[in-house]
């Protein structure tokens, strides 16, 4: 801590959710722990919640409201991945755990970076960007209306969808891109479809456009989604922070993720003004769960995010510290040559969690 007075006590929430989740999410909460131990930083008290199948069984709801109380006392949490389409009826059917915890906080930032790491088996080397994704509405169903989805169905045979677009979430989201881009190499891209999408992206785009005044020492271009997923294939090295609505920002960000080495790394962190949430970009990978290959790079970068995020708010140089030591052990594991299956690597998630682990004792 910067400023006088004792350090604070961070408590930390942990879901673990279903599939891979309960073997990268304890990967994370490990390599933070080395990590925080490393950087001199007091140790994080971690308060394992119940969410997912295990809650459904036990509690008879996917996301108990007695989680939701109790994230609300912690300084913010790990969240792994749900495999929501498995639950049983009515959960089925119901906004998903990470839909229903981002709408209860408000979490309308969704930071997902894509790095190229050396050793990493990037496809396009060099690539480190990262995608500003509005959480909150846009063209997804379960976020645009008050009571029940976005999405009807008058007969059988034919099915609507609605997108929502405002102002303020524009211009909030556009500020955190733009904030970040002035830390950064100071260039953002925003991307819409304001050919087709007139009004709706248009809005975005426009609103983004205005921040942008803002910020002069901010480059600022943009480009519709169909050419931006042309672009970042060929010259993903070249772009430094992309601004987007919900739906494009999810898509692009799995292409941005494989580019940069394999979905398998990449990170996110899910925050409004006071909270955050880290998460992988990536699903639950049912057909690889239970048995040990998962890559559990991605939450251990997402709660590298999640620590730095918390340095930045508490002024905390401890744990800003521990973040970067995560992402060190992590560059100095894969340059090595460790990495798991979906990295063309042999080593399992145990042992490449070791690995990061052993790297950090090394820095
Ligand atoms: P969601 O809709 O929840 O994002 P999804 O079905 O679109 O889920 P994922 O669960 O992310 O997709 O899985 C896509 C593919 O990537 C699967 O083959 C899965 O095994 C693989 N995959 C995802 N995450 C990892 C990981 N951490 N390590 C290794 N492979 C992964």
């Amino acid at each position: 801590m910067s400023t006088t007075g004792p350090p604070h006590r961070y408590t930390l929430g942990v879901l673990h959710g279903d599939g891979i989740g309960p073997e990268i999410v304890p990967a994370a909460v490990l390599i933070a722990d080395t990590a925080l131990e490393a950087a001199g930083a007091p140790p994080v008290t971690w308060r394992e919640l119940p969410l997912g199948l295990r809650a459904i069984e036990g509690l008879g709801e996917a996301t108990p409201k007695s989680t939701l109380a109790a994230l609300a006392e912690t300084d913010g949490w790990l969240l792994g991945p749900h495999d929501s389409a498995a639950y049983p009826e009515p959960f089925r059917s119901e906004l998903n755990p990470s839909g229903t915890i981002r709408k209860h906080f408000g979490l309308y930032a969704n930071v997902r970076p894509a790095k190229a790491f050396e050793g990493g088996n990037a496809v396009v080397p060099g690539t480190d960007l990262v995608i500003m994704r509005e959480n909150t509405e846009g063209f997804y169903a379960d976020r645009n209306t008050h009571l029940g989805t976005g999405e009807f169905m008058p007969t059988p045979d034919i099915a609507i969808a609605m997108g929502i677009i405002t102002r303020g979430a524009c211009e909030r989201i556009a500020r955190e891109a733009f904030e970040l881009a002035s830390r950064r190499r100071k260039k953002v891209t925003v991307v819409h479809k304001a050919n087709v999408l007139k009004l709706t992206t248009g809005l975005f785009r426009d609103v983004c456009r205005e921040v942008a005044l803002e910020y002069p020492d901010v480059t600022v271009d943009d480009f519709h989604i169909d050419a931006m997923t042309a672009h970042l294939v060929r010259r993903a090295h070249e772009f430094d922070v992309l601004v987007t609505e919900n739906m494009f920002g999810d898509i692009l960000s799995d292409l941005t993720g494989e580019l940069a080495g394999s979905l398998g790394i990449a990170p996110s962190l899910n925050a409004s003004q006071d909270r955050a949430m880290a998460q992988a970009a990536h699903g639950s990978a049912p057909d690889i769960a239970g048995r040990d290959l998962a890559n559990p790079t991605a939450m251990i970068l997402s709660t590298a995010m999640l620590l730095d995020w918390l340095g930045t708010r508490h002024q905390d140089e401890a744990l800003t510290r521990a973040a970067r030591i995560v992402e060190d052990g992590v560059s100095a594991t894969l340059a090595q040559g460790t990495g798991t299956r979906d990295m063309g690597g042999a080593a399992g998630c145990r042992r490449f969690t070791e690995a990061v682990a052993a790297s950090i004792g090394q820095l």
